[in-house]
């Protein structure tokens, strides 16, 4: 089964993957954790995008149209993949068409106001990637990670004029493409704004058929 998971930044999108992915076994491919691991990796493609990422635009729809076909010819997604981040704009839908085949798009629907919380108070862990939050789900001790004590980070495009600027990006650029896939009788619509459990729950479900 090949999904796509659609949805502002910080609806829980990655969250909801990791509990899906293990139950389905299906890969999960996030085109923002890709750019991440090379700009990490200081690749060629890392340079060219990482003062992209952190002003919290978009990277190019042939940049990033060309690296996720890249990741859909490795031989490890025999049971199907989760596309996270990806398409993000409808030129990259429509290319997208070319070189896979999708079953359904997963809308995380969610106001606004509660994303800027939710990204506001995002805390990671620089090495291991592992995410927190100062409110709902905060670090036994403050400010460092439970399991390598390094200090928690927050990402740059998690600071408010990037999450400001990113929001904007995604209502004029990515929400349009809800409509694309309704008309394309693919998209599922889910509450995220519940616990990502839940959404992970009904997820599971529609894959069995039960919904
Ligand atoms: P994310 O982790 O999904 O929030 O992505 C982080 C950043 O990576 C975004 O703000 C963009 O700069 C870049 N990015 C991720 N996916 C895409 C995409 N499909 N198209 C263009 N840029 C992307």
């Amino acid at each position: 089964m090949n999904i796509i998971f659609l949805g502002p930044p910080g609806a829980g999108k990655g969250t909801v993957a990791a509990i899906v992915k293990e139950q389905l076994g299906l890969v999960h491919i996030s085109t923002g954790d890709l750019f991440r691991s090379n700009i990490k990796n200081e690749t060629a493609l890392g340079k060219q995008v990482k003062a992209i990422l952190a002003s919290g635009g978009l990277v190019s729809d042939e940049i990033t149209c060309k690296m996720v076909e890249e990741r859909l010819k490795e031989k490890d997604l025999e049971h199907g993949f989760i596309l996270d981040g990806f398409p993000r704009t409808i030129p990259q839908a429509d290319e997208l068409k070319k070189f896979a085949k999708i079953d359904a798009v997963i809308e995380f629907a969610i106001p606004l106001e509660d994303v800027v919380r939710r990204l506001s108070g995002r805390r990671m862990c620089p090495s291991t990637g592992r995410i927190y939050h100062i409110e709902f789900d905060p670090p036994k001790k403050e400010g460092f990670d439970d399991e390598t004590g390094e200090p928690l980070i927050q990402r740059d495009d998690d600071k408010e004029e990037a999450i400001r600027h990113r929001l904007d990006v995604y209502t004029k650029q990515t929400e349009p493409l809800i409509a694309y896939y309704k008309k394309e009788g693919l998209l599922k619509t889910f509450d995220a704004s519940v616990s990502s459990k839940h959404v992970a729950q009904c997820i599971i479900k529609l894959s069995k058929g039960e919904i």
